[in-house]
């Protein structure tokens, strides 16, 4: 792969909206990005393998558990920090950024959260510093989009409780030492269960054969009467909102990261379209090219406004799942849009592993499905503007 060369756009000055502390956290994991990220990630996509060697560094930048509180062993940050974080780790590769949102959002949020205060200082110190990885089942083979139907369930044995069932399409799966995995018990009331590694019954079989996020993990967890102690369920919230509540931080998250996924895009092709002579002058002389380029620019700059926003809403604890939504499907809808573009701009060169381009691109496939599809954060729109579900 060629050197990382980064240079991240900033067209409207969105730097003087940053703290200095946002920035030195911002810097800090740009820096390691480029340090740690870039040189290994195509390889391991080649490979299909998740880079283990970079969950020390992970830890390090404070990306698991950015925004959880200092005593749980958390980086005790802001929103538009966490954001900025997972902006700058996607802008290496969506699968690192899927692992380390897993890891905060979706195994330390519920468990910090939800969870009660044994529970806590059991996991959150552990999967903060990376001695622990965890991973999130919500999603089943007959049940995506809609997971109130799941089946996965827990039956209370007086003593303990039996966890049965599947789940379909989690990252970090295979090596995960810890799963919150979300099941129904005999009332049909969701309650999330904390699964351990080494659990009589419990298998996470890996999936294998992915074109996209070729560098994270994504496995089965399947659940044959593991014998759960009553100490591992989540005893603070249940029903339905309990994972959405999750996701939402995990949403947010990915708009942040869309957006360094694009500016790595915008700009390669940049930098590519400057140098690259076809009909005795540079590509980007020529206007079709810079349309291209010039909208990218625009799109991206947009974003980088609405996700901003965001994360000042998010940090005055004012924004909604509905306005989270917004951002998540715009921001990969716009991420994927310009990796495609740029792409084109790369010519043939676009399609290799010398340039990230083509790997985002399989990257962003995922991440437009993976958290609520694109069209299922379209109507959620739909229904807060109209106040009508059109999607059951
Ligand atoms: C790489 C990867 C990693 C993932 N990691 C995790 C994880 O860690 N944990 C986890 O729990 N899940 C994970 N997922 C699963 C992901 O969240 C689901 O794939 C997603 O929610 C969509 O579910 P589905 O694939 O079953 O699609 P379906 O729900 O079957 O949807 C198929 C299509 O139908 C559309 N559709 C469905 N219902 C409606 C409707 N009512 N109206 C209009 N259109 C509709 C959808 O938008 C979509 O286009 C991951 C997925 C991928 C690809």
């Amino acid at each position: 792969m060629k050197p990382d060369l980064f240079q991240a756009p900033d067209y409207y000055q969105l730097d003087d909206l940053l703290t200095e502390e946002h920035k030195l956290i911002r810097d800090a994991a740009r820096e390691w990005t480029k340090r740690e990220v870039s040189p290994i990630i195509e390889e391991a996509a080649q490979n299909a393998v998740f880079p283990k060697s970079i969950i020390n560094g992970l830890a390090e930048i404070g990306a698991f558990g950015p925004y959880i509180p200092v005593k749980y062993g958390g980086a005790g940050l802001d929103q538009i920090s966490y954001g900025l974080i997972m902006q700058e780790i996607e802008r290496g590769d969506s699968g690192v950024r899927s692992t380390a949102s897993v890891q905060s959002s979706l195994v330390m949020y519920p468990i910090w959260k939800y969870g009660n205060e044994a529970q806590r200082n059991k996991y959150l110190p552990k999967l903060a510093s990376g001695e622990f990885m965890g991973c999130f089942g919500l999603t089943e083979p007959d049940h995506g989009s809609n997971p109130s139907g799941m089946v996965t369930n827990i039956k209370d044995m007086g003593d303990h409780y039996l966890l049965n069932g599947a789940k379909m399409w989690i990252s970090n799966a295979p090596f995960a030492d810890v799963a919150v995995v979300w099941a129904k018990n005999e009332a049909g009331r969701i309650k999330g269960v904390i699964v351990d590694r080494g659990m009589e019954g419990f298998t996470t079989p890996e999936t294998h054969n992915k074109w996209s996020l070729r560098a994270s993990a994504t496995g089965e967890l399947i659940f044959d009467n593991v014998k759960i102690p009553k100490e591992n369920i989540l005893p603070n919230k249940d029903g339905l909102g309990a994972p959405l509540g999750c996701l939402d931080s995990a949403r947010y998250g990915i708009a942040w990261g869309a957006i360094g996924a694009a500016m790595d895009c915008y700009d390669t092709a940049l930098r590519y379209a400057k140098e690259r002579i076809q009909f005795g002058k540079p590509i980007a002389s020529f206007q079709l090219q810079q349309k291209k380029l010039a909208e990218m620019i625009t799109e991206i700059t947009k974003a980088q406004l609405l996700t901003w926003r965001l994360g000042v809403l998010r940090n005055e604890g004012k924004a909604t799942s509905a306005q989270i939504s917004m951002a998540k499907r715009n921001n990969v809808d716009m991420a994927l849009h310009i990796a495609r573009e740029a792409r084109q701009v790369l010519g043939a060169m676009g399609i290799t592993g010398e340039y990230s381009i083509m790997r985002h691109m399989m990257n962003l496939e995922s991440v437009i499905t993976y958290e609520g599809t694109h069209d299922i954060h379209l109507l959620i729109t739909g229904l807060d503007i109209t106040g009508i579900p059109a999607f059951k």
